[in-house]
């Protein structure tokens, strides 16, 4: 679905079940952004397909939980691409680990009791990524056309990365969660929830027209400004 576009850039979202993937055309080149479960592999392709999309630049990763990261080194084999992030957790990637978030949340509890109690569920690891490259890299080439920005944004995860496009959208990984129905913005799960108040303040300061998350629906700035209000 295209969400965002001016006359550089076209931004689709691609819904994998609860994971939001994002492919951004710039010129000639499609470039993934964030990869679902490994379980949403079959969707993930499907989707691609029913966008055309037969060739990829790069695949980019907000951050290295395995939602965001678990389909990155097939979609780098099948599409012979390479794999872009923050060097933060870069090792972590080539291993094809991750850590559970550290918030004291009830629902990041659980999840974390289930991956390690239970052998089928793998929360904490998917297919190692042989080769992570420098996210600074990819914007250096020019590959992203001279209107992308990388931001750090460290609430969730410390290699948290956001990626802005001619300052009108936001592609901000797992910044925030939302979903109309519950009718609120938030962050369930995050290494520094203490940080996630003063991330929020700087999102709305980007002042992008819309903000693309990884789970959820997309937010204007609008209603980014309604949740920043209420924190004073
Ligand atoms: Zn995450």
């Amino acid at each position: 679905m295209l969400i965002w576009q001016n006359e550089r850039y076209r931004l689709f979202q691609i819904k994998c079940w609860g994971y939001n993937c994002y492919l951004l055309k710039c010129g000639e080149n499609n470039i993934l952004i964030d990869t679902g479960l490994k379980w949403v592999r079959g969707m993930l392709r499907r989707r691609l397909r029913r966008l055309n999309i037969d060739t990829l630049a790069a695949v980019v990763l907000t951050h290295y939980h395995s939602d965001h990261a678990g389909n990155a080194a097939y979609i780098a084999r099948e599409f012979g691409c390479p794999v872009y992030a923050s060097p933060e957790f870069a090792d972590w990637l080539r291993r094809g680990e991750c850590q559970m978030p550290r918030s004291n949340s009830v629902s990041a509890w659980i999840v974390n009791r289930l991956s390690r109690g239970f052998g089928f569920i793998h929360w904490d690891c998917f297919d190692p990524i042989e080769d992570v490259w420098n996210i600074e890299e990819l914007l250096a080439m020019g590959m992203l056309g001279d209107g992308a920005e990388v931001r750090a944004l460290t609430a969730h995860t410390d290699d948290s990365i956001c990626l802005v496009i001619d300052k009108s959208a936001a592609i901000v990984g797992d910044a925030f969660v939302y979903y109309p129905p519950l009718g609120n913005v938030m962050l369930p799960w995050a290494d520094h929830p203490e940080r996630i108040a003063d991330s929020w303040r700087e999102l709305l300061n980007w002042g992008c027209g819309v903000y693309c998350q990884g789970h959820g629906t997309p937010v204007s700035q609008k209603v980014l400004a309604k949740v920043v209000r209420k924190l004073g």
